[in-house]
């Protein structure tokens, strides 16, 4: 992976073979405008504003989606790039399970660049791409076709697909040989993608991450790690991201940023970044066997499992959870546990309340056996 860097400039990495040279840190437009408060119009400004100041600090990639908060991401996105189109390269994303057939593929293509206000984007991913779903429907509909399609017209720049599947399936879907690169999970506490990312490499493929500082489980929305990081690496964030761009088959990772100053401290992570030393991965490898107990409750506080019908604070309730079983602090999570529905800071009902609906479990990106693991919160935090 080449890699240029000029003076307080984020370093660049070439997206693939063919592609162009991406920032080391792109920012992700998943959560804004307004996806915590679903109030869209209210936080369109704010959104604008702040993907434009990313601009401002040197971020050259910008992704969404056309699902991110039902197209007004893509609105937002569009307006920060009005007036620096030839400056910032734009990903977005269609979900084939929306699709129902090739026209309706092309129309739903030209709806996301009417939000964002351009003819042209420059990485189509498709959204969430299952190798089953390729091989079925996705096939059946002529999607690829309809996208190359696109691609041959200049619509589309570079073509790719965003996963959660399987690694193996991963591994399928870049062996087809049909895309120029994709979009997956990989961080510190998560390297399941670590053999695909490297195949990926190899196939001349473009890499970029979602999640690379955990969804927010290492900051953010997530329990800040910071306390267990050796000081020299700076907090959690700053760590999480120098891990993931250690990796040279990583072009660019996508923080999904929701305030300034969690922006500029990211920037500065990238215009200071140095790779992992042998003694620094050593170190990230005890920190590393620290946070085992975190894969078996993996929530990133997204919240795209609620609204929950009996107001369970689902993702409230497993931070607490990761406080207590992951960062020790037991009398903490218990004493929270206790506040919740009390304190304005963690609204709704305590796990007790679940019926075991089922509603929340197939929202979840990261697979949470959400019932299970309300019920062990319950036992560990409500005595
Ligand atoms: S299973 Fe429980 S937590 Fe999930 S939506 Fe239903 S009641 Fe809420
Ligand atoms: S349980 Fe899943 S969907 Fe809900 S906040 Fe956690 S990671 Fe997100």
């Amino acid at each position: 992976m080449s890699e240029t860097k000029t003076t307080m400039a984020i370093p660049r990495r070439k997206f693939g073979h063919s592609g162009p040279e991406l920032t080391i840190l792109g920012f992700g437009a998943m959560r804004l405008p307004g996806f915590r408060t679903g109030d869209f119009d209210t936080h369109m400004e704010g959104a604008v504003k702040l993907l434009r100041r990313g601009i401002e600090l040197g971020i050259n990639y910008i992704d969404t989606a056309q699902l991110y908060d039902a197209g007004h991401s893509e609105i937002a996105v569009g307006r920060a790039i009005r007036e620096a189109r030839d400056r910032v390269f734009i990903s977005t994303k269609i979900l084939p399970n929306l699709v129902s057939s090739a026209d309706h593929f092309q129309s739903l293509f030209e709806e996301s660049c009417e939000r964002l206000q351009t003819r042209r984007i420059d990485i189509f991913y498709f959204h969430g791409l299952y190798w089953k779903q390729f091989r079925g429907q996705f096939a059946e509909m002529g999607l690829l076709k309809a996208a190359e399609k696109l691609r041959a017209g200049g619509r589309i720049g570079l073509l790719g697909f965003s996963s959660h599947d399987r690694p193996e399936n991963i591994g399928r879907l870049i062996d087809t040989g049909a895309f120029d690169g994709m979009l997956v999970q990989y961080n510190l506490v998560d390297e399941v993608n670590a053999g695909v990312i490297s195949r990926a490499g190899e196939k001349g493929m473009g890499v970029t991450l979602m999640g690379p500082v955990g969804g927010g489980r290492m900051a953010g929305t997530g329990p800040d790690f910071t306390r267990l990081v050796p000081p020299e690496f700076g907090d959690a964030p700053a760590l999480a991201l120098k891990f993931v761009w250690s990796n040279p088959d990583v072009t660019c990772a996508l923080s999904g940023m929701e305030s300034e100053s969690v922006l500029e401290a990211n920037v500065r992570s990238a215009k200071n970044y140095a790779p992992l030393t042998s003694a620094g991965r050593a170190e990230v490898a005890v920190l590393q066997k620290k946070l085992e107990k975190l894969r078996e409750i993996y929530c990133s506080g997204c919240g795209y499992c609620l609204p929950c019908p009996e107001k369970v604070n689902i993702p409230g309730i497993f931070n607490l959870l990761i406080c207590h079983q992951v960062l020790g602090a037991e009398r903490y999570a218990r004493d929270m546990y206790r506040l919740i529905g009390v304190l304005p800071i963690i609204p709704g009902s305590d796990a007790s309340a679940c019926i075991e609906c089922g509603q929340c479990e197939d929202k979840c990106p990261q697979k949470i056996h959400i019932i299970d693991q309300l019920k062990r919160s319950h036992e560990l935090l409500g005595k």
